[in-house]
């Protein structure tokens, strides 16, 4: 089982390292020379609860996440996020401030951002929108400071998404204690960042990620929860407070009773994010991989600013440009030309977002520093010869 290496910048599903491809495929087929495949054994065996043990284990390893927080999977993804998320936090706030309905706090920087402040209000809970960057396209993600404040005595958490696949933004840092009130849980959509960079865990009421961009196929959701915001009223309470009762499959408190499978987990899946994590850990953790990351982004985006005229950066603010979805704009009549030649070059995946159009190249952690230094020259050839 082979292939060409390939140079591929597509945003989701994405990239993954060939070796971890081949050795899947092998598992797929006799996992641990059982002569059956992991995705046909039960999700209740030994050998599926240790791939949810492992992966878990990595996970926490790489992300070195507190024994304050718990790590669960479910099936689905950044979409199931959005609905779960507020559905459990709501109810959890009712058991931390007894029969409280709260409410919850959206920051839009993004169209992501944008769908799940949407989901929230769609499923009739009570949303505080405290910065919306839409009518400048989502081109900067303003400081705290001029963000409206958050109703305190009243919000169960702040919710952003912590890099918006599609526009390309990235926060590169947290609330302070000045704007996040105490007692209110900073929860972050990492869809398509989570291991990217180090981040402080300890600071997160939730991180949710959908698995398939940057470490594993799609199918599963990651969950990094701190333990005090997964117990809830019971089912009557919640009825007597007015506030829905979470959907079985979503509900926190039964997936983690369950070790991540109280239903099917998609295990295969599992088991991809397991080989991704622990091949992370051998080549040297988050250390490593961030760096790397940071390498390739300054670089292409290097190449991009050398043409001003040529080639456009929506997100304005150098700052916040994401280092994982680098989103840039050519003159519309060379479009084609471009990914005809970038095609030709084996530079594949590169149009953007529908809703946005331009281009986009996503160079999440198994795209490596070689796919990006040809797509830097090839960006730099093409526009000198057609600036
Ligand atoms: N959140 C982010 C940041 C995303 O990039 C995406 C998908 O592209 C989603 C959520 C939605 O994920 P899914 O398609 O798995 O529901």
């Amino acid at each position: 089982l082979d292939r060409e290496e390939p140079n591929y910048f597509g945003a989701g599903p994405a990239l993954l390292p060939t070796s971890v491809l081949q050795e899947a495929a092998y598992d797929l087929i006799n996992y641990e020379q059982q002569g059956l495949g992991i995705g046909e054994i039960s999700h209740r065996s030994k050998p599926a609860i240790k791939v949810i043990d492992e992966t878990k284990a990595n996970l926490a390893k790489v992300l070195n996440i507190p024994d304050t927080h718990e790590v669960f999977f479910m099936q689905g993804g950044g979409t199931s996020g959005f609905s779960s998320i507020v559905y459990n936090l709501i109810a959890n706030y009712a058991k931390r401030h007894p029969g409280k309905v709260g409410k919850a706090a959206y920051a839009v920087t993004g169209s992501w951002s944008k769908k799940s402040a949407e989901e929230a209000v769609r499923l009739g809970f009570d949303v505080d929108i405290v910065v919306n960057t839409k009518a400048n396209k989502f081109d900067d993600i303003p400081p705290y400071s001029e963000w409206k404040a958050i109703d305190k005595e009243n919000t169960a958490y702040l919710y952003v998404c912590d890099n918006e696949t599609v526009n390309g933004n990235e926060f590169k840092d947290i609330p302070t204690s000045e704007y996040l009130p105490e007692g209110v849980e900073l929860v972050a959509d990492m869809s398509s960042n989570i291991l990217s960079k180090k981040v402080d865990v300890s600071k997160y009421g939730v991180i949710m990620a959908g698995a398939q961009k940057n470490i594993g196929l799609a199918g599963l959701t990651i969950y990094i929860v701190k333990k005090s915001l997964i117990e809830q009223p019971t089912d009557d309470e919640l009825k007597s407070y007015g506030i829905p009762r979470v959907p079985i499959a979503f509900h926190f408190p039964s997936v983690v009773a369950n070790n991540s499978a109280y239903n099917t987990i998609p295990i295969f899946t599992c088991h991809i994010l397991k080989l991704v994590t622990a091949r992370l850990i051998e080549k040297g953790g988050i250390e490593y991989i961030q760096k790397v990351n940071e390498e390739k982004a300054q670089l292409l985006y290097a190449a991009l600013t050398k043409y001003p005229n040529f080639y456009k950066l929506p997100i304005v603010n150098p700052k916040v440009r994401s280092n994982m979805n680098v989103v840039f704009t050519l003159p519309k009549d060379l479009e084609d030309k471009f990914i005809q030649e970038a095609t030709a070059k084996n530079l594949t995946g590169l149009k953007g977002h529908r809703s946005v159009g331009g281009m986009r190249a996503s160079i999440y952690n198994a795209v490596t520093l070689e796919s990006v230094q040809l797509l830097v020259a090839f960006v730099t050839e093409f526009a000198e010869a057609n600036q």
